[in-house]
């Protein structure tokens, strides 16, 4: 019987013998099973094949530049697939002499493993990378133990799981070779950042182990998913919530006192507008004021959401007279003291946003009637709102109303016909914002309860 064939026998013999609509869960799951075998036994024929087939030099007949090329170009699979057969093959098969004896294969136990189907290519890959990864003297005298090792792991994990064992054991057996490849990790770190035709900033970076993990570790309660109240799920992508995650991560910093300060301030968002098109930045009126400018990139921003940048007390717009010079509005008319922020957090917690179980990263604290239409900043006109609830206020038409001293929500036709008022603030149970009280920089203690 040919290779072949029996590759082919092996993977008709994993088809379930009748349609599969008809055979029952348990038949289902083995012939999942099944076919699994009967891909690795057929992947194991094809690398006897592979190994042969570079043995007589085909390739180079063939006219291509390398094994690997010729096994990429013959079977149209990705470079990284035929690189892995083709280094597997030469690692678990038998090997000929220039005399014509056989010596045996490189790697045994993994050989093994592979032929009983009980690992795939891919493991196999990882095990010939991480004897490969050895250093000198222990490639020499603990291959053998290293080998058998890993080939009894990779039984029992993916292969993702297996390369951090083996990287483990490089670590061991390779400190100083290890500490060389962190280096030069070190030294191949990059982050660039550019702003884009369309005003989007776009990040790239390759971070080192240490920073990475740093990262992770900060970006992962931030972008979480967030299931609603109502158990719906988080509708944001993966790649949503990453960015609102890493938002929520700017704010922190921003609001750290340990930021450099850049000429004497901390360096605030900071965005220049007329005030008359500020004050006439009504998102719902066709009087548009001009755009505002956002200084560190030098880009526009629509009054709208300037309005919504500066409704926050804590960021600090530049507002321009008609002639371009900065005009004082009043610092104190609309900045929160801090026993106003502490008060507004009591009341209100995070976010009073009926319902709001979002990551709130630092919550705005936003004037239910604009200061620049004159709105005080006093707690009967502020309400605390998370990035999320603060866009979601400011560009659909809720409407906020203080009632007995708590915020009540009232929905737009288009969420509500009847535009029922919801109980917002702490009368709603908001779970998250335990977690993340330790996060927000604004001193806790209430000064008094309103
Ligand atoms: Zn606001
Ligand atoms: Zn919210």
């Amino acid at each position: 019987m040919t290779p072949l064939t029996n590759a082919q026998d092996a993977a008709a013999g994993a088809m379930p013998p009748q349609s599969v609509v008809s055979c029952s869960d348990a038949e289902l799951v083995a012939g999942i099973e099944a076919a699994e075998q009967a891909v690795r036994t057929a992947m194991v024929e094809q690398l006897r094949l592979i190994a042969e087939a570079e043995h007589r030099g085909l390739f180079a007949e063939h006219g291509a530049r390398s094994m690997i090329v010729w096994v990429r170009e013959l079977l149209n699979i990705d470079h990284g697939d035929a690189k892995t057969r083709v280094v597997v093959a030469r690692n678990v098969e038998d090997r000929a002499t220039l005399y014509g004896e056989t010596m045996p294969a490189e790697l045994p136990e993994t050989a093994q493993a592979l032929s009983e189907a009980a690992i795939s290519v891919e493991h196999a890959r990882v095990i010939v990378d991480g004897v490969r990864a050895l250093p000198e003297y222990a490639r020499c005298h603990m291959v053998g133990e290293v080998e058998s090792t890993l080939a009894a792991y990779a039984r029992e994990m993916p292969p993702r799981e297996l390369a951090k064992v083996a990287e483990r054991i490089r670590y061991l057996l390779d400190q100083d070779g290890a500490y060389r490849d962190e280096e030069a990790q070190h030294e191949a770190r990059e982050l660039h950042y550019t702003t884009a035709r369309d005003g989007m900033t776009v990040i790239k970076a390759r971070l080192d182990r240490e920073t990475g993990v740093k990262f992770a570790a900060l970006m992962q309660p931030l972008s979480a998913p967030r299931p609603e109240a109502d158990g719906e799920k988080d509708p944001r992508t993966a790649g949503q919530r990453n960015a609102d995650g890493f938002a929520a991560l700017l704010d922190l910093a921003l609001d750290s006192d340990q930021t450099p300060r850049v000429g004497g301030q901390r360096p605030h968002l900071t965005v220049t507008i007329d005030f008359a098109d500020l004050q006439r930045g009504l998102g719902f009126t066709t009087d548009h004021g001009m755009p505002g400018n956002l200084r560190a990139t030098d880009r526009s921003i629509t009054a709208e959401n300037v309005r919504r940048i500066a409704c926050d007390s804590e960021v600090l717009p530049m507002v321009l007279d008609g002639d371009s010079l900065p005009l004082d509005v009043g610092r104190s008319k609309r900045t929160a003291p801090a026993h106003l922020r502490a008060a507004l957090l009591q009341r209100d917690g995070v976010c009073a946003f009926p319902g709001c179980d979002r990551p709130p990263g630092t919550p705005d604290a936003h004037h239910i009637h604009h200061w620049i239409d004159g709105g005080t900043t006093e707690l009967s006109n502020m309400v605390m709102l998370c990035g999320h609830h603060h866009r979601v206020v400011h560009n659909t038409r809720w409407d906020i109303a203080i009632h007995n001293g708590r915020p009540v929500f009232i929905p737009p036709p288009t969420v509500d016909q009847r535009r029922k008022p919801r109980p917002g603030g702490q009368a709603q149970p908001a779970t998250h914002h335990h977690d993340f009280r330790d996060l927000i920089p604004t001193p806790r203690t209430p000064a008094g309860k309103p």
